[in-house]
């Protein structure tokens, strides 16, 4: 059977790369299919081939991780049943349940997703499941999968590190020979990372949430004054061309998309991976060349600038100069471990108190609404590279138009920095005053944050972007963030926070303190049981 050889070198032999097995995916699928009745003479006790459920958890849009899986694992000849998004825990265990399946996938982008995760797995061992649990995507790692999956479910939970793992796992867990002996390697070695993750000591000592705040960042508001914003309020962005973002995109965490690594444009002539790179190159910008002519992909984006002060680590944001009434609160969390040579820092350190008139912004922008319309195209086609390749290429204009946008507020709409003159990657670098941080990114991890900046500028209502139940953006292919202008305003992680500051934060988020608890479990430096 030298067809079967050549479905099994496809990916295993490691001579292609990545982009090509999902190019050549299509021509994979009919090769399999004319190989089918061969496939089932050969399927004996201990085959490998098998079926695969797959999907992103409830509250969660991001696949493109997920799809590329499922390609190689058809291409390894794996019947994949692919559930798509946002799939609630009854229907994944159901449907795995109905086809017979062998394995159930799990993957997701935001944090939000590891606790529905860990709900699955709980719900497995509820109903009596015996399939093995593969966990993947961005937030997930072998380290929460240990300490937090796995002891819900004991008939094997395996993280998936990338793509090309998947093949090799998937083909262990289907061989009666080989299952038992990876199933007990794999949980010998989760024990090892429970037991280090028990042991592993804080690198700097919590300290109580007082003494975070006595040590915070003291900026010299007497010899300041804050920019005061050309033009305040909401400002709607319905006609940005493709052709002005383009040249906005960062490419190099489009190659990471599609692992190949390395920097941009570097990575175009690399000795290993460079042919690739260009190829994929081409067709990213072929694309764009067409959703460009065919207008069938529009950005949208919208952000606000408001007159806004800090009271305590909280951010009020006002209706008007007078700054009686409020729009919104934007509460932010403060780094709580001991610090000598730096401050606790906490984001709302870098807006001025009552007193100094200050302000701050929001915004929000997706690639375009008909990003999942345009991948289910292609899925239609069975043109899983393009399906893939759209999600992509729409990831990186919703980054260029936040780096579009960042660019004009600094430069027209608070007009702070009129003459600034950076070229694209020193605009990656972040070579200017200011910062655009991220709900759910490391100065800002609480997710739930979001539904403020979709509040005060009525994202939903005017640019169709929606928040999910576990505060993912829909589309995928989104960003939002707040603004501040301040030249000392910088990234860093608030990390572990104790007890005492979830607390408080609970109180100034109209939250329980289990509900707090939850949203920031990947941040909680204490077990909350
Ligand atoms: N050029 C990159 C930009 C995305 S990563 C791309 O095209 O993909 C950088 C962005 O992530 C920042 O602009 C900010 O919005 C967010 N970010 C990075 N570090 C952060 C941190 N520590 N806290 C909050 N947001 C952060």
């Amino acid at each position: 059977m030298d067809g079967m050889n050549v479905v099994g070198d496809l990916f295993g032999a490691g001579k292609m790369f990545l982009p090509q097995v999902v190019k050549s995916a299509r021509v994979m699928k009919r090769a399999v299919a004319y190989l089918d009745p061969y496939i089932e003479l050969e399927k004996e006790e201990g085959s490998t081939n098998g079926k695969i459920v797959m999907a992103t958890v409830k509250g969660d849009v991001h696949d493109i991780g997920k799809n590329i899986v499922g390609v190689v694992l058809q291409c390894n000849n794996y019947e994949v049943i692919d559930l798509g998004v946002m799939v609630p825990a009854d229907k994944i265990l159901q449907t795995a349940i109905d086809e017979k399946a062998d394995i159930i996938g799990l993957s997701g982008l935001i944090t939000p997703s590891l606790d529905e995760m860990v709900h699955v797995a709980k719900e497995m061992k509820r109903r009596g499941f015996e399939l093995p649990l593969l966990i993947g995507g961005a937030t997930t790692s072998k380290a929460h999968t240990a300490v937090k999956i796995e002891p819900q479910y004991d008939k094997g939970v395996v993280y998936v590190s990338n793509a090309s793992r998947a093949v090799g796992v998937v083909s262990n867990l289907l061989s009666k020979e080989h299952k038992p002996g990876f199933l007990e390697k794999t949980q010998a070695e989760y024990v090892k990372v429970r037991e280090q993750q028990a042991r592993k000591k804080p690198r700097s000592k919590p300290v109580t949430i007082q003494r975070a705040r006595d040590n915070a960042a003291v900026l010299d508001w007497d010899n300041y004054t804050p920019p005061v914003p050309k033009k305040l309020g909401v400002i709607e962005f319905k006609n940005v061309s493709i052709a002005t973002l383009r040249k906005y995109i960062d490419w190099t965490p489009y190659f990471m998309t599609w692992s190949i690594a390395g920097k941009y444009p570097r990575i175009m002539t690399d000795e290993v991976v460079g042919e690739q790179a260009q190829s994929l190159f081409k067709d990213a910008n072929d694309m764009l060349d067409d959703l460009e002519k065919a207008g069938s992909l529009q950005p949208l984006g919208v952000i606000g600038l408001f007159p806004a002060n800090r009271v305590g680590d909280d951010i009020e944001i006002y209706t008007d100069e007078t700054r009686k009434e409020l729009l919104t609160t934007s509460c932010h969390l403060r780094q709580q471990t001991e610090k000598t040579d730096f401050a606790n820092y906490c984001l709302a350190d870098y807006i001025a108190p009552k007193g100094t008139p200050d302000y701050f912004g929001a915004f929000a922008v997706t690639g375009g609404l008909e990003e999942d319309d345009l991948a289910n195209a292609f899925d239609a086609q069975q043109d899983d590279y393009n399906k893939i390749m759209i999600k992509a290429v729409a990831d990186r204009l919703a980054e260029a138009f936040a780096e579009y946008l960042h660019e004009k507020v600094r430069k027209e709409y608070w007009g702070f920095a009129p003459d600034e003159n950076l070229a694209n990657d020193e605009l990656i670098r972040e070579n200017y005053q200011g910062i655009r941080p991220a709900p759910g990114y490391p100065a800002c991890p609480e997710h739930t944050e979001k539904k403020k900046i979709w509040q005060l500028l009525d994202t939903e209502k005017r640019i169709g972007m929606q928040l999910t139940s576990s505060y993912a953006m829909w589309p995928g292919a989104a960003v939002s963030g707040w603004y501040f202008s301040h030249p000392e305003a910088k990234y860093y992680a608030v990390a572990a926070v104790q007890r005492d500051q979830v607390e408080d934060y609970a109180k100034r988020t109209n939250m329980t303190l289990a509900e707090a608890e939850r949203w920031l479990s990947p941040n909680l430096g204490y077990d909350p049981e």
